[in-house]
């Protein structure tokens, strides 16, 4: 796949080794007959944004898949979310946090999550503020259901994609300042989309979200 390809490149540039980079494929309101394509090829990491379409993918792909939750979740979908997917990558508030912990106890799962940090202060973006990480990460590691991995962000929509850098290195210096205070271990760094993963590589992603530059453009959603 030519984003492996470009995904490796960018790795090597940076001095990273390639095989501390996940591809997680973004298949919002792609069909089925491409995400096959795609699990034919060798892809087993997919991200969703919507639940329903989510479980009817889930359901068609059977075993062997890893799912992705990318997409800003709503509280009352926590149940849904943990009964779905192997990490969320979208958790923004301690509300969210405390019914996906509640909806993993129901089920005895250890709930893998990350925690979406607003980095610009959009108002419309979802994340928390960069102010109130610490405190989150705080509540967060007392419940025993959910299993902090790391940190995700969605920087500014620019077409530049030179101008996304400053906000994954950015992502990455708040991961490093958090761990040397005690808030650690935070190894996962979800960051990178098909016009800036290269650039997110390079400023250490362990996790690209790329929908775009694996699928093609992607259908309107109906
Ligand atoms: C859709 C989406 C992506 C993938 O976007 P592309 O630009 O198509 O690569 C990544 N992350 C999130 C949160 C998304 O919603």
């Amino acid at each position: 796949m030519e984003v492996h390809a470009r995904l490796t490149a960018a790795a090597r540039r940076a001095g990273r080794d390639p095989g501390g980079v996940r591809l997680v494929a973004v298949s919002k309101t792609v069909d089925l007959d491409r995400l096959r394509q795609a699990l034919a090829a060798g892809q087993r990491l997919f991200g969703e944004n919507y639940l329903q379409e989510a479980q009817r993918k889930i359901e068609a792909l059977g075993p062997g898949v890893s799912w992705h939750f990318v997409g800003h979740l709503q509280t009352n979908k926590a149940k849904g979310a943990v009964a779905l997917f192997d990490l969320i990558h979208s958790v923004d508030r301690l509300r969210l946090a405390q019914a996906l912990n509640e909806a993993a106890s129901k089920i005895s799962k250890i709930q893998d999550i990350l925690l979406q940090v607003n980095l610009a202060g959009e108002e419309s973006k979802s994340g928390a503020a960069l102010a109130e990480v610490p405190a989150l990460i705080q509540h967060i590691r007392l419940l025993p259901n959910l299993r902090l991995l790391g940190l995700m962000t969605m920087p500014p929509f620019l077409p530049d994609p030179e101008a996304a850098r400053p906000f994954f290195l950015a992502l990455r210096e708040l991961r490093d300042r958090l761990e040397q205070n005690g808030f650690g271990p935070l190894p996962e760094l979800s960051m990178g989309m098909t016009g800036d993963f290269e650039a997110a590589v390079e400023e250490g992603a362990t996790l690209v979200r790329v929908g775009t530059a694996v699928f093609g453009p992607r259908p309107r959603k109906t």
